[in-house]
């Protein structure tokens, strides 16, 4: 199944190119979840409502995806996570670069899993507004995925039971001094969508082919068969440090070919099973 939220608020599944409204459904589930819940209710409560929602789906009315607006895939994450260094090209271009000041690029082991603000979560429709213009700010493609049960201390055979489904991330960077996770933050920096795939749908997560343009030309175009960490290894570690809730969001790291973009560039980022998504880059200062 392939879920979504759009337009206003509204939660649909996508099936051959139309979303088939169910906020029904989400209306539902948010009047009868507890308020002290750790997560997202409709993500915490997809393995017993998924026949009703495709039920739904199936009768209710339809648009093309290329008429509605999408919005990340989750409403409420409790975190979002994102894997740095894991892919050994990305680093060595990262070591080469002159532009930024780098120093020292620890192994993911050592650095550990990083946290971006909830804040920062928007759809694809969104766009990303840059606010220093004058400062580098940089795509970084990756493939995300969602937890969909709760755990901690996951081992890894147990740790895909965990993940519900899978989207395209944009983890947006502005260059600086700052602490990674404040440069990282900003609105708009955490593109997730442009839906969720869940995970009965996806053969191998680390067998995902994605790619990433800029105004047509191709910058990033990689594999997840080319993670440091894969991905049960990722859920396994980050597990070990905190519990993780339905709805949680992982960024699994970024390949190379990050670059920067500017107001008024177009991002496309594409992949087989998890479908497309375009994205502008827009100004969050208009100058008067
Ligand atoms: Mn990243």
């Amino acid at each position: 199944m392939k879920l979504c939220r759009y337009n206003d608020d509204r939660l649909g599944v996508v099936i051959d190119g139309n979303v088939h409204d169910i906020t029904p459904v989400q209306d539902e589930i948010v009047a009868s979840s507890r308020r002290a819940m750790h997560g997202d209710p409709v993500i915490a409560v997809l393995p017993q409502w998924r026949q009703r929602m495709e039920d739904m789906a199936r009768r209710s009315g339809r648009v093309p995806i290329s008429q509605v607006r999408f919005l990340s895939p989750v409403a409420r994450p409790s975190k979002v996570m994102a894997a740095p260094v894991n892919y050994r090209k990305h680093i060595a271009e990262m070591q080469n670069r002159k532009d930024i000041n780098i120093k020292f690029l620890p192994n993911i082991g050592d650095a550990g899993i990083f946290l971006k603000a909830n804040s920062s979560v928007v759809g694809p429709s969104e766009g990303i507004p840059i606010r220093f213009p004058e400062r580098i700010t940089e795509h970084e493609a990756e493939v995300v995925l969602i937890i969909g049960k709760a755990g901690s201390d996951i081992t890894r055979e147990r740790a895909l039971d965990h993940v519900c489904g899978y989207c395209l991330g944009l983890d947006m960077t502005v260059r600086g001094s700052e602490d990674r996770s404040f440069r990282k933050s900003m609105d708009g920096y955490s593109v997730v969508g442009p839906w969720m795939v869940t995970a009965d749908e996806i053969d191998d997560p680390d067998q995902l082919p994605f790619m990433l343009s800029v105004n047509g030309n191709v910058r990033q175009n990689s594999n997840t068969n080319d993670l440091i960490f894969d991905i049960r290894k990722l859920i396994t570690f980050a597990s070990q440090f905190y519990t993780l809730y339905p709805g949680d969001i992982l960024y699994t790291g970024t390949p190379e070919g990050v670059g920067g973009v500017k107001a008024g560039d177009t991002i496309l980022m594409r992949s087989e099973p998890l479908g497309e998504m375009t994205v502008d880059v827009r100004a969050h200062r208009i100058e008067s």
